[in-house]
């Protein structure tokens, strides 16, 4: 099934490709030929993700998946939440991003630290239907940023049953339990039977 997945994001590309596998043939915006902004003004993830999707499958007239994802840590009142990328400024690099919120959390000791990754994925389908689900992963934020794998907030963020941060543990590890996974494989279950 051939899909144009509506983000300009290379690192959630790689992972979508990972998670959807072989069965599905993702094009990016790039190779679509769309080089837009689509301002992400929305209050909610699933806002967001279905103007995304909306937008691209008007000028396409394609099957397009949009994905708004982000994290929500509770000691800092949900932030970054809906406004992670902006969150002090798109062009700041994800190292400083994760030193200033570790720094803010100094004094959050065991289970203050509670945080969850959120993606919501949008279907949009021509001439049928706008589809949305929203999945979590919970999780700690770390003591210290570790970590290679991944992009983002992936250093800081250790999901529950595990002892490693999403840029310790191996991508198919992370492609398997994340947010991004879960929201996806609903996804996909939908698209190959929709009801
Ligand atoms: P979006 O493009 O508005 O969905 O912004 C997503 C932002 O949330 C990314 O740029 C990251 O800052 C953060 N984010 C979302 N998913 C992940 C993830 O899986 N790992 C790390 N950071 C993430």
């Amino acid at each position: 099934m051939k899909i144009i997945f509506a983000t300009k994001n290379e690192n959630k590309l790689k992972e979508i490709r990972e998670i959807l596998g072989s069965e599905y043939e993702v094009i990016s915006m790039k190779e679509a030929g769309i080089d837009i902004d689509i301002v992400e003004d929305g209050e909610t993830f699933e806002d967001n993700a279905i103007k995304k999707a909306e937008e691209i499958m008007k000028l396409t007239n394609e099957t397009v998946l949009a994905d708004d994802s982000g994290l929500e840590i509770d000691f800092l009142g949900g932030e970054p939440g809906v406004h992670c990328s902006r969150f002090m400024g798109e062009d700041t690099p994800y190292t400083e991003k994760n030193k200033a919120i570790l720094e803010r959390m100094k004094s959050a000791r065991g289970s203050q630290r509670s945080a969850r990754f959120v993606c919501a994925i949008a279907a949009a389908v021509p001439d049928k239907y706008t589809i949305i689900d929203r999945e979590t992963v919970e999780g700690l934020i770390a003591q210290e940023p570790a970590g290679e794998n991944g992009f983002g907030y992936d250093p800081i963020f250790i999901p529950e049953n595990y002892e490693n941060t999403f840029a310790q543990l191996p991508a198919e590890v992370k492609n398997t339990i994340s947010h991004r996974a879960r929201a996806l494989t609903k996804m996909q279950d939908y698209l190959s039977n929709p009801q």
